[in-house]
C-alpha cells in the first residue's frame, strides 16, 4: 500500500523485513510445511531485531510500536505462516504481559532473552472446559509461604511443549470469577509440568500445540505478574494487540495468494488468450485487491489507536473479523483463479487458504469479536442518546434519567 498510509520509515523497514523473509525464512518453508517445527527460527528472528517492536528499549527493545508489528507479522506470515504463529506466541502474547506489568527484575530476566530470541515463550489462557468463556477459568494458584502451588489444565498451547516460560492465566479459587484471576510467569522446568500431547492441525503444519498438565507446580511467588487479581486486566490488554497482530498475518498471508494468482492469470492461456482478459477471472482479482486494502486499512487504523495509547477495542476487533474473513475468501478465490492446479501442493495456494483458517479462532473466534463490536455501538448509542438528554432543562433531565446512566 502507498506512502499514503505507510511512512517512509516503515515502508524502508517493510523492504528490510521482506528481505529477510526472503532470504532466512522462507529457504524452510517447505520444512516447516513437512512439519519441521520453527521454534529455532526464532533465535534467527530474534537476532535480526525483528521480536523488538513492542518493548521498550532498555530491556532489548526498540519500541517502534504495533504498526511496525503488524508489519514484521505481515512479511513473515506471507512467507511461513508458523513461523510466524511461532513468533507472535513467544515476542507477542507471552511477552506483552510481561512487558506491560512486569517488574525491572522480571522484564530482565523473562522479556529480554524472548526479544532476542534466546527462549521461547507462550500463552496459557484455553483450558478443557474454557474457551471463550475466560473468565470461567479453573487452573488454580494457592499461595503457599513464598510460592504460588498450581493445579489444571490448558490445551491449544502454541509453543507449549517447547517453551521455557508460559505466562499464564490462572484464578485464586477463593476468589470468583474475573477478579480472582491472576497472571503467573511459569518456568517449563518446574517440577509436576507435564506437556500431555500434541495436537494433528488442520493448517499451520510444524506449529506443535500442546495439551499441558499442572500438577502441583510450585513456583516462587515473584513470578506473579502486577498483583493478585489482575490478571483479567492484563489478559484484556493483550487480546487487543494479538488481534491486531493476527490479522497482520492472516494479511500476509492473502496477500501471498494473491500475487500467486496475479501472476498465474497472466501466464495460464485458456482460449488463446491468457486467463486474465476474461472478466470472471479478472474482476475476481478486482475484488480481492479491494479487499485487502480494506483490510490492511482497518488493521492499520487499530494499531495507529494502540501506538497512540488508546484501548481500541472495537477497533481490534473489527481489524481482526474483518481481516480473516476476507483473507479466507482471497485465499479461496486465488485458489479459484488457479483451478485444478491450485487444489495440488504443486503451488502454495492450498496451504494458504488452510493456514489462514486459524485466524477465525485464535485470539477470540469471529462471533466473539462480533459480539464486542455490537456492545460497542450500542455503548456509543447510549452514551449519544445519555449526552443529548443533557441537553434538556435541568429539572427534566435529573427525573427522567435516574439510573440510566451508561457503564
Ligand atoms: C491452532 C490453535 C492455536 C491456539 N493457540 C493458543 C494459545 O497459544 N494459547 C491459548 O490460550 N489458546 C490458544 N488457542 C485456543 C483458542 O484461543 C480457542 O480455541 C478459542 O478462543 C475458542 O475457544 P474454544 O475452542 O474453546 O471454543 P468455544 O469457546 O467452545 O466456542 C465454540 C463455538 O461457540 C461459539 N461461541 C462461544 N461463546 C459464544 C457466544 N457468547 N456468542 C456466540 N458464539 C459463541 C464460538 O464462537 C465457537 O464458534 C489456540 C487454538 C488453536 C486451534
Amino acid at each position: 500500500m502507498s506512502g499514503i498510509f505507510f511512512t517512509e520509515d516503515e515502508i524502508r523497514f517493510r523492504e528490510e523485513v521482506r528481505e529477510f523473509a526472503k532470504r532466512v525464512i522462507a529457504p524452510q518453508a517447505e520444512e516447516v510445511e513437512k512439519g519441521m517445527y520453527p521454534g529455532p527460527l526464532l533465535r534467527k528472528i530474534g537476532e535480526a531485531g525483528y521480536m523488538r517492536q513492542l518493548h521498550p528499549i532498555e530491556y532489548g527493545g526498540s519500541a517502534k510500536g504495533v504498526v511496525y508489528e503488524i508489519i514484521v507479522a505481515e512479511e513473515i506470515a506471507g512467507v511461513s505462516a508458523p513461523t510466524d504463529m511461532s513468533r507472535t506466541a513467544s515476542s507477542t502474547l507471552c511477552a506483552i504481559p510481561i512487558s506491560r506489568f512486569g517488574n525491572d527484575e522480571q522484564k530482565r530476566k523473562y522479556l529480554t532473552p524472548i526479544i532476542r530470541g534466546e527462549k521461547i515463550g507462550a500463552i496459557g489462557i484455553t483450558e478443557p472446559n474454557v474457551g471463550s468463556d475466560t473468565a470461567g477459568m479453573q487452573t488454580t494458584a494457592v499461595r503457599d509461604g513464598d510460592e504460588y502451588v498450581i493445579n489444571g489444565e490448558k490445551r491449544f498451547i502454541t509453543n507449549g511443549a517447547d517453551c521455557d516460560i508460559i505466562t499464564l492465566f490462572v484464578v485464586n479459587p477463593d476468589v470468583p470469577a474475573k477478579r480472582g484471576m491472576c497472571t503467573f510467569i511459569f518456568p517449563t522446568d518446574t517440577d509436576g509440568f507435564k506437556v500431555e500431547r500434541i495436537y494433528g492441525l488442520m493448517g499451520m503444519h510444524g506449529m506443535r500445540i500442546a495439551h499441558l498438565r499442572f500438577e502441583n507446580c510450585r513456583i516462587p511467588a515473584e513470578n506473579l505478574l502486577d498483583r493478585e487479581g489482575m490478571g483479567f486486566n492484563i489478559l484484556m490488554d493483550e487480546l487487543n494487540t494479538e488481534r491486531i497482530s493476527i490479522a497482520g498475518e492472516v494479511i500476509g498471508v492473502a496477500r501471498a495468494a494473491f500475487d500467486t494468482a496475479v501472476q498465474y492469470s497472466t501466464e495460464r492461456v485458456q482460449f488463446n488468450r491468457p486467463i486474465n482478459r476474461f472478466e470472471g477471472v479478472s474482476f475476481k482479482i478486482a475484488d480481492m485487491a479491494t479487499q485487502l486494502d480494506a483490510a490492511e486499512l482497518l488493521t492499520l487504523r487499530a494499531a495507529r489507536l494502540v501506538d497512540r495509547g488508546e484501548r481500541a477495542g472495537k477497533e481490534s476487533a473489527m481489524a481482526k473479523v474483518f481481516s480473516v474473513d476476507y483473507a479466507f475468501e482471497i485465499c479461496n478465490q486465488a485458489l479459484q483463479v488457479l483451478g485444478g492446479i491450485g487444489y495440488t501442493t504443486d503451488y502454495p495456494v492450498e496451504r494458504y487458504l488452510r493456514d489462514v483458517r486459524i485466524g477465525m479462532l485464535g485470539g477470540g473466534t469471529s462471533e466473539i469479536m462480533k459480539f464486542l463490536i455490537q456492545r460497542e455501538v450500542y455503548r456509543e448509542f447510549e452514551l449519544k442518546a445519555a449526552m443529548e438528554k443533557r441537553t434538556v432543562p435541568l429539572e427534566v433531565a435529573s427525573s427522567s434519567q435516574k439510573g440510566e446512566t451508561p457503564d
